[in-house]
């Protein structure tokens, strides 16, 4: 349900100064138990969610003075409901290992939430495990009727010592709360809708990804992404260009509104484990940071990473309208323009071939558009060990057009294959300008959704 994206706040955390959008505060239904979300495939069944664990224990969790950074789990709750500790402690820390999942299985790349537990509880046991890694809290001042606003979250805690730099707040609120992220003394995630997709979106929010730029149409957000359909879909930026890239960590992504200067990368943040490659997830992508979202060097350039050849010549697109700059709204980040001249073929292509497996399926993404029109095709192109083309494999032609839409081509790397191409070839005849930006090698191996490969955007 769309509408109800209305209901999240969205956070801007500027040295502990919160800001909220201005989108009409939530107004939450209480709703303690929400729905999991279901895309890109089913998560696994309760029984099969594997026990993420504790990464550091504290005799006193309100005392965390030396302690590796990690996320703290509180269940809050008040007079009005009671504490229903014991009946919701199991509960909250499933939720809290899909949300550890989702991280791990939204990529290639073994990537855990680090969390903090308290001891006291024998942990070999699941009742054990819950009862150390959440920690039930009374909000006195939420006692009151109505709903409960983060910031009254965050002060009951501060003043019962949950105030270390080094500790994020999850807090799984009984009471009629709000679905937001709120920095101010502490920083919370908060959610009186309890459900994974729900709670890593706020939790995501705290390390100060807004609801980005992520559009292939200027100024709307993508749709297959928890940070924007988080009542249905569990996976992080699937395109590895928006917030997300546990592939190479000094990649960074402009992730507010232009022109707002903030540039991080999720995949590096304290209260993650280092992501280490690689195993099975739904998403990956075998490019450089450079080769997928075409940084910008000296204003009409050309860039690194990329060959052009045949009819027509590329340019760093020069300054201009955000939506005609890039398609993901980077700063320092444009994209790529290609002159097509009509006298033959032109290509534009990845200059590094890289490596593939034969017999292993491989999908080419990339997002084109033009202030006019054109036809292109994207190309694969395999070749062996010792460099010999194999052969080529074409989508068929795109007619494109002024939205930042994304295309994509498909096949199977033939026997012999050891590396691939990626070109966008613009057929002879043609005289006209294309934008080319986000482009994407995806392994197709997830097992999952229908050829192994991510989703269109
Ligand atoms: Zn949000």
């Amino acid at each position: 349900m769309p509408s109800k994206l209305n209901r999240f706040g969205t956070a801007m955390v500027v040295a502990g100064v919160v800001a909220l959008a201005t989108v009409t505060p939530a107004r939450a239904d209480f709703n303690p138990i929400g729905t999991e979300p279901a895309a890109p495939y089913a998560q696994p069944a309760d029984a099969n969610v594997p026990r993420r664990g504790c990464t550091t224990t504290l005799p006193d969790p309100a005392n965390a003075a030396g302690s590796v950074p990690a996320v703290q789990v509180i269940y809050a709750w008040h007079e009005g409901n009671g504490n229903n500790y014991e009946a919701y402690a199991e509960r909250i820390a499933k939720i809290v290992d899909r949300m550890d999942w989702l991280l791990d299985e939204s990529t290639d790349h073994d990537q855990h939430i680090k969390l903090s537990c308290r001891t006291g509880h024998d942990t070999g046991t699941y009742p054990g495990y819950a009862r150390a890694l959440v920690v039930p809290e009374k909000i006195e001042a939420a006692d009151v009727p109505g709903e409960t606003g983060p910031g009254i979250v965050a002060d009951d805690l501060e003043a019962a010592g949950y105030d270390n730099a080094g500790r994020t707040y999850v807090v799984f609120e009984d009471f009629d709360g709000t679905a937001t992220a709120h920095c101010g003394g502490v920083c919370v995630a908060t959610s009186d809708e309890w459900d994974s997709g729900t709670m890593m979106h706020e939790l995501i929010h705290l390390y100060d990804v807004d609801h980005a730029k992520v559009s292939e149409v200027a100024d709307t957000l993508s749709i297959n992404d928890v940070m924007t359909s988080q009542y249905n879909d569990w996976q992080v930026d699937q395109e590895f260009n928006t917030y997300y890239d546990p592939s190479e960590l000094p990649a960074l992504f402009h992730t507010s509104s232009h022109p707002d200067p903030r540039r991080l990368n999720l995949a590096a943040w304290s209260r993650f484990t280092v992501p280490t490659c690689c195993d099975v997830g739904y998403s990956n992508d075998l490019l450089t940071a450079q080769e997928r979202t075409i940084e910008s060097q000296a204003p009409y350039g050309n860039p690194s990473g990329f060959t052009v050849s045949g009819g027509g010549w590329t340019q760093v697109t020069p300054p201009g309208p955000d939506g005609a700059t890039s398609a993901r709204y980077y700063d320092g980040r444009r994209s790529l323009t290609m002159n097509v001249q009509s006298y033959a073929d032109g290509f534009v292509s990845v200059t590094r071939r890289p490596a593939v497996t034969a017999g292993q399926r491989y999908r080419f993404f990339a997002r084109l558009t033009t202030p006019t029109s054109g036809n292109v095709k994207l190309r694969l192109s395999w070749y062996t060990f010792s460099n010999t083309l194999i052969s080529t494999g074409d989508s068929s032609p795109y007619a494109l057009s002024s939205s930042w839409q994304e295309y994509s081509v498909s096949a199977v790397a033939p026997g012999g294959a050891a590396t691939v191409q990626l070109s966008v070839v613009s057929p002879s005849g043609q005289n006209f300008a294309y934008l080319l930006d986000s482009l994407q090698l995806n392994r197709c191996d997830n097992g999952r959704t229908g050829d192994g490969c991510r989703l269109d955007g």
